[in-house]
């Protein structure tokens, strides 16, 4: 904590939807009494970059595309913000001296510049959750080891969190993550073969950046969570459940072994985990919408279908393998993401992709160190990109 009670803090990926969603709970809590921004951080949208950095006061904006550099250091001129490029560059800024960093970066590209940010000893308000599913173990004790604290943004994962808060860990039986079962929960695969990126990013409930949406509607992203839980909670696999629950507004559960269940209930809106994240454990005011309970008048509940969704079945196998196999998942995930937003191959080949990529590098061990990861994680989009390669010529 900053002496004076201010809180410093940097955001990496500010320029996502989580991202904007920080500024603006950052802003909320005014910037000018509650937070001093450090560093923003961004990839190609320079122009919303430069506009954060001079709105909020940071000291530094770096873009993680280095060809971006010049137009970032132009839309800045006259004023006195640093401006940064590159991956080296995110790291330092990551580095810097700020109590808390929001680690909102999608996709891998985020692990090295929050691992950074935990070994420096800062506050993790951690919505990356691929830090968790590629490095689990060593990204815990990476944080552990900086003396920072690690606290969730996924919002399953806050409210669990805040259900566990009573420090009532031997007593939890399960962990229930919630699922809204995404845009196709309802749909035959017959139906699911065909669709483009465009379809499968329509989220019913929320509204987010292109890769979490598109896992969503695969519940990839629901499998990348079970592996998420499973680090940050420190439970066996066979304690976490996944209920597909439509309207998205209990955000997860924890049982108790006395068969008491207590839920987290909120709108579908992240600020709400994020202000918790950032504040933990203040809980200040927040301008979000209210839960009507009236008008809301139902809940619903469905057992997930883990034929129709195989990323389910996935992240158990990756759970009860251990070792390098949430960072293959990942990484093959993300491959056969791309691709499949480029249309190079269907929206059912993406699971198809990672389970063959997670089979044939069952004989990988446990990563001793990062490089073991960064190793898997390198091969695993190797193989994947080849599987897609080959899938293309059979087309
Ligand atoms: P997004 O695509 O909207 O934003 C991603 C951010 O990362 C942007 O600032 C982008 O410029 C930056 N970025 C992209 N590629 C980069 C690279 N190679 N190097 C450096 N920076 C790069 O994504 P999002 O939806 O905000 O999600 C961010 C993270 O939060 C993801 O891990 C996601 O799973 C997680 N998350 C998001 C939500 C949500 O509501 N959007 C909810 C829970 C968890
Ligand atoms: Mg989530």
């Amino acid at each position: 904590m900053a002496e004076t009670g201010r809180r410093r803090i940097s955001i990496l990926g500010s320029t996502g939807s989580i991202g904007v969603n920080t500024l603006d709970v950052v802003n909320q809590l005014g910037t000018r009494e509650a937070f001093d921004v450090v560093a923003v951080t961004g990839n190609a949208n320079v122009a919303l970059l430069a506009e954060q950095a001079r709105t909020s006061g940071a000291k530094l904006a770096v873009t993680a595309d280095e060809k971006c550099y010049a137009a970032l250091k132009e839309a800045l001129a006259g004023t006195d913000i640093e401006v940064a490029a590159g991956r080296e560059a995110l790291i330092e800024a990551a580095s810097r001296d700020a109590d808390v960093v929001m680690a909102a970066i999608v996709g891998t590209a985020g692990l090295a510049p929050t691992l950074a940010a935990a070994k420096r000893g800062a506050d993790i308000a951690l919505a990356n959750k691929e830090c968790l599913v590629s490095a689990g173990e060593l990204f815990v004790k990476a944080v552990a080891e900086g003396g920072g604290r690690l606290i969730p943004v996924d919002s399953e994962h806050s409210a669990i969190f805040q259900c566990l808060e009573d420090n009532q860990h031997h007593a939890v039986e399960r962990i229930v993550l919630t699922a809204s079962g995404g845009p196709f929960r309802t749909w035959s695969r017959e139906q699911m073969a065909g669709v483009t990126a465009d379809v499968a990013r329509a989220h019913p409930n929320w509204s987010m950046g292109l890769k979490i949406s598109i896992g969503s509607a695969s519940m990839f992203n629901k499998a990348l969570e079970m592996i998420e839980a499973k680090h940050l909670f420190n439970v066996a696999p066979e304690q976490i459940e996944v209920i597909v629950h439509p309207q998205s507004v209990i955000h997860s559960m924890v049982g108790y072994r006395d068969g008491s269940v207590l839920a987290q209930l909120g709108c579908p809106d992240m600020r709400t985990a994020i202000g918790y994240a950032l504040t933990y454990p203040e809980r200040p005011q927040l301008n979000v919408e209210r839960l009507d309970f009236a008008k809301l008048a139902r809940l619903d509940f469905e057992a997930p279908d883990e034929v129709r969704f195989p990323a389910l079945r996935l992240a158990r196998t990756a759970l009860e393998r251990g070792g390098v196999q949430g960072a293959v998942m990942n990484a093959a995930e993300e491959i056969s993401f791309h691709a499949f937003c480029e249309g190079r191959i269907g929206f059912l080949q993406m699971a198809d992709i990672a389970e063959q990529v997670m089979d044939d590098m069952v004989g990988y061990g446990a990563a001793a160190s990062m490089d073991d990861v960064f190793a898997a994680d390198a091969e695993a989009r190797r193989r994947a990109g080849e599987l897609i390669a080959q899938k293309e010529m059979a087309a």
